[in-house]
């Protein structure tokens, strides 16, 4: 594979990980990124293989 890999670290401040609650069972968790709305519980339940 020949992939460009950044040496620079990306300030980026959208993707910090934060203490949120899931919208579907409403525990707290560590979401990755501000899109991460469901924990890896929740999120995992499909796909997960
Ligand atoms: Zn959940």
């Amino acid at each position: 594979m020949t992939y460009r890999s950044k040496l620079k670290p990306e300030p980026d401040r959208r993707s910090e990980p934060k203490l949120r609650k899931c919208l579907k069972c409403g525990k707290e968790f560590i979401s990755e990124h501000v899109g991460e709305r469901i924990c890896p519980t929740c999120k995992g339940r499909k796909g997960l293989y």
